[in-house]
């Protein structure tokens, strides 16, 4: 029997938290965008334009942009010139992404429905791989990290943009009170779904603090496993290279 995962704060088997967390996305999928507005303040805006000029795409490069839902990260790549791969677990997230890349007449996307843990790319493909706000969803984390190296080409980058623990005094009690009570209200007033907010804030309070999580991505095989906290630590790049 396989072991179990958390789910939040509850214990099930791995396959049927994918399948959970499929759920959770199809539900908030139509309101994704609103409610990051709604929860960050317009703070998510900001973490995704300075994760992108990290990864400092380049005309021409093919990057993955895995977990990328309705496309925030991956149309700040392509803006910049980059050919940009969006896959995701959830066909109805890529959709609403699909749909907002029409409107705003973007080009250089591709659309692909996968599963991070097992990727259906050849090895050495991608010039850089980025993950924003996906990586804690993923049941198997440590089989999505191996994915990512063995799809990069040598030279390749990896970035995971992902929140993390704040050192600043007071804040991460501040911010643990805002997540737990009022996140799951806006959830429940805005999208009438208070479970899948809940779920949400309990995945930010599981995710591995930044120095675990560095070494799992060393671990994969990356060199140079590095993690950059932002805004006292709420959030932070993860990054490594393949070398
Ligand atoms: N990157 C986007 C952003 O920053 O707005 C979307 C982030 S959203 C919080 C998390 C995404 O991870 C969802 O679209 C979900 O479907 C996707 N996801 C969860 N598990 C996955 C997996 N195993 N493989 C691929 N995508 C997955």
């Amino acid at each position: 029997m396989s072991d179990k995962v958390n789910f939040g704060e509850e214990l099930v088997d791995p396959a049927e938290k994918t399948r959970r967390v499929g759920a959770v996305f199809s539900s908030v999928a139509q309101r994704y965008d609103v409610m990051n507005d709604l929860m960050s303040g317009g703070l998510h805006r900001l973490w995704k334009d300075k994760f992108v000029a990290r990864v400092k795409p380049r005309p021409g490069e093919a990057i993955l942009d895995m977990a990328g839902g309705t496309g925030d990260v991956a149309f700040r790549l392509a803006r910049r010139g980059a050919l940009v791969t969006v896959a995701d677990i959830n066909a109805d997230m890529l959709g609403v992404g699909e749909e907002r890349a029409t409107k705003r007449e973007l080009t250089g996307l591709t659309w692909r429905v996968e599963n991070a843990e097992k990727l259906s790319f050849e090895s050495g493909r991608f010039d850089a791989y980025t993950i924003a706000f996906g990586i804690r969803n993923v049941t198997d984390i440590p089989a999505a990290l191996k994915e990512a190296h063995r799809v990069l080409k040598r030279g390749g980058r990896f970035y995971c943009l992902e929140f993390s623990t704040s050192d600043w005094p007071g804040f991460a009690e501040l911010y643990e009170a805002y997540a737990s009570r009022v996140i799951p209200r806006i959830g429940k007033a805005v999208a009438d779904d208070e479970a899948s907010y809940r779920y949400l804030v309990e995945s930010i309070r599981r995710f591995p603090k930044p120095a675990a999580f560095t070494a799992m991505i060393a671990e994969a095989g990356f060199a140079r496993a590095n993690a950059e906290p932002i805004l006292g630590g709420l959030v932070a790049i993860h990054s490594g290279w393949k070398i």
